[in-house]
């Protein structure tokens, strides 16, 4: 089955040369010009990838793509003609996965486009694996001297409490919960931040930094939370 990408584009050339190159590259294309469209027709379509032009008529597209982000899992690329809207496009408020500033090239589209396609591809792929791997969990996880109690909530080192921050704590549970397993940061912050969190990796080490503090797993030698290189994160127990 082809992907499917929503085009929504005012501009009758670009949004014509738009889906001319993408339907070349074997996506199947729908499009307008109308931000009303746009959302009802992504509702019906529910597409793999929207690309998103912001000054539409009708309904703008920052508007759109809020919408959208609580409607589905979709990736969103906009595209913008100024470039101090990046900001606002890639912060939380609108929470883009992209954005392209006109003018640009096919190329750098098509390039945009496949990362953004195979990145959720990759991320439903290892969850679908890991999720199909995976017995039922138990209440209550242990480690050696740590224990995670998933009924409560509570994480105890040597039988201490440990104080962890809702994040930190989900961090832990995910890791808890694939044990052994190499998890990409890109998962992780799936896991722990949910699909509309937009971030980067980083977000990732740096939860790990704190959460290795709090279970006593030494910055430079950890042997709970191990970095597998150029891959991610493994929990070891
Ligand atoms: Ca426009």
């Amino acid at each position: 089955m082809p992907e499917k990408i929503l085009v929504v584009e005012d501009e009758p050339s670009l949004q014509e040369t738009l889906v001319y190159n993408l339907e070349k590259q074997g996506y199947q294309v729908e499009s307008t010009g109308d931000g009303l469209a746009a959302l009802s027709l992504a509702r019906h379509l529910k597409p793999d990838l929207i690309l998103l032009d912001i000054m539409l008529p009708g309904m703008d597209g920052f508007e759109i793509c809020k919408i959208l982000r609580h409607e589905m899992n979709v990736a969103i690329v906009m595209l913008t003609a100024r470039v101090d809207e990046a900001d606002r496009i890639v912060g939380l408020e609108v929470g883009a996965d992209d954005y392209l500033t006109k003018p640009f090239s096919m190329r750098e589209l098509m390039a945009r486009t496949k990362a953004q396609l195979r990145r959720s591809e990759v991320i439903r792929e290892e969850f679908e694996k890991i999720k199909t791997s995976e017995p039922a969990p138990n209440d209550v996880l242990t480690f050696g001297n740590l224990s995670i109690n998933q009924v409560q909530r509570e994480v105890f080192l040597d039988d201490q409490p440990l104080a962890l921050k809702p994040k930190e704590y989900e961090l832990l549970l995910c890791f808890a919960q694939h044990h052994g397993k190499m998890l990409s940061r890109e998962f992780v912050l799936e896991c722990v931040w949910g699909l509309d969190y937009v971030g980067d990796s980083r977000t990732v080490d740096v939860h790990i930094s704190w959460l290795r503090q709090k279970i006593g797993d030494a910055a430079a030698s950890p042997v709970r939370i191990v970095t597998v290189r150029g891959g991610g994160y493994r929990f070891e127990g």
